[in-house]
């Protein structure tokens, strides 16, 4: 597989670490210089870029949570002036205002060479068709994809989400090899496959798929790469650091290579903000090493993970971080009880005669315990006639896993085949109908 960069990827460890330090110093000074909310932030904690000896010192250093994103809305955070911007992007932030973010001519060129290596790292050459069905828009996965695929001068098809059957139609007629878009809308694609009969081992040439934006499983991956048949590999990034192209697997998908030298990772408490010793599972936070318009400091992620320690079989020398096993806010609590939705992902995919699709739903009547609702289509023999009490048994199945697993009791409702709905983009599988704020 190439490597795109390897005088960065290949990297001896004790020289990335002296690289990272001098940008840690630079960037200090830069955001020091031109953005009010850091230069206040550093000077109450009386810290200076002298003061970062070693990357250890980083922990002096405040963090920056999503609110002051929000607090600086719109263009609060930005360190140039809106001339020298190139473009905006904008996380789709389904309450209130969206989290801002800008990029200069220089930013858009870092991100082409980080989508550049994430394609590459997943074996996307010139001679490839691209299949991008990420959102194009203020959404950062589309454009973010696709920049880096020109940069590789793969083929693009700009196709963006939704209309599952043109979709499909141009996947066969086009003839791509790599695909990319949400793991969930890879499903709806490949349900579309198998509704209209189309084999796609003599149909389609597809051979990757590059898949994130959102948290998905290991038994996920296996179904995808079974239905597609593909292989699929994790990309992780976020609007606030630049958008994709911040992590991603190679073809040993043990865990996703992250740009170390130009985002900068730790791993903290996510209750106490203390660093956390390599390997222990808590809070990704990012620094942007490099960037313009808007660099962050210590970032604080909200996705839980953790860095893989060792070598990778694929030569390469930049840390891996595991999967994200989900968000530090996405946590649920019901009946004081936390319950984490990729665990009940994880514990339905486990059980045969469900296919991967859920939905969570939350409610608390009034004056009652909330009420946890899980509801999970099964595969169609489940709904054949005659399957009556085979449903059933599924059903108890359920229940007694997710009981266990969860520790408090939930009720099961095993839905026909398709009839949840299904997303274009990232998948809604939560649904909360308590009003907390009473
Ligand atoms: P929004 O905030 O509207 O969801 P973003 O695209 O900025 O828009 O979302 C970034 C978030 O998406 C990340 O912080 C993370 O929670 C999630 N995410 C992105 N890639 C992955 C991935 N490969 N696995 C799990 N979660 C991911
Ligand atoms: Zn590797």
């Amino acid at each position: 597989m190439p490597v795109w960069n390897p005088s960065v990827e290949l990297l001896d460890p004790a020289a990335l670490r002296a690289m990272q330090l001098d940008r840690l110093r630079r960037l200090m000074t830069y955001v020091n210089e031109r953005v009010p909310f850091y230069r206040e932030a550093f000077r109450a904690a009386r810290v200076t870029p002298e003061d970062m000896r070693s990357l250890d010192d980083l922990r002096r250093i405040p963090f920056t949570v999503k609110s002051d994103l929000r607090d600086n809305y719109p263009f609060g955070l930005f360190a140039v002036p809106q001339h020298d911007l190139a473009r905006i992007h904008a996380s789709s932030g389904t309450t209130g205002k969206p989290t801002v973010a800008g990029y200069t001519a220089n930013d858009l060129a870092l991100w082409g060479e980080v989508m550049a290596r994430a394609l590459s790292m997943a074996g996307v050459t010139p001679t490839d068709i691209v299949h991008n069905a990420y959102g194009y828009g203020l959404f950062t996965g589309g454009l973010g994809v696709h920049i880096g695929a020109e940069r590789i001068g793969a083929t693009v098809v700009p196709v963006s989400g939704g209309l599952t059957k043109r979709q499909v139609m141009l996947l066969e007629d086009f003839g791509a090899t790599v695909i990319t878009c949400t793991p969930s809308y890879a499903l709806v694609i490949a349900e579309e496959l198998a509704e209209q009969g189309i084999d796609v081992a003599t149909r389609l040439e597809l051979r990757v798929g590059i898949f994130g934006a959102e948290p998905w499983t290991e038994t996920m991956r296996r179904e995808l790469e079974t239905k597609l048949g593909i292989r699929a590999l994790n990309i992780y990034g976020l609007t606030e650091i630049i958008g994709p192209g911040v992590a991603q697997e190679c073809e040993h998908a043990a865990g996703m290579h992250l740009f170390e030298d130009v985002f900068l990772p730790e791993i903290v408490d996510p209750e106490s903000g203390e660093p956390l010793p390599l390997g222990e599972e808590g809070e990704l936070v990012l620094t942007t090493l490099t960037k313009e318009a808007m660099p962050v400091v210590r970032y604080r992620t909200r996705d839980r993970t953790r860095l893989i320690p060792g070598e990778c079989a694929c030569g390469r020398t930049l840390v891996r971080v595991e999967r994200i096993m989900g968000r530090t806010d996405d946590m649920l609590i019901i009946r004081g009880v936390n319950v984490f939705p990729q665990l009940i992902e994880r514990t339905l995919l486990s059980i045969e005669d469900l296919e991967p699709q859920y939905q969570i739903v939350v409610q608390r009547a009034e004056r009652q315990l909330d009420d946890l609702e899980i509801i999970v289509e099964g595969t169609n023999v489940l709904f054949e006639s005659g399957a009556e009490a085979r449903r059933a048994s599924v059903g108890e199945r359920v229940t007694r896993a997710l009981n266990d697993t969860l520790g408090i009791a939930v009720s099961v409702r095993i839905a026909e085949p398709r009839s949840l709905p299904r997303s274009e983009g990232k998948a809604k599988r939560v649904i909360d109908r308590r009003d907390l704020a009473t």
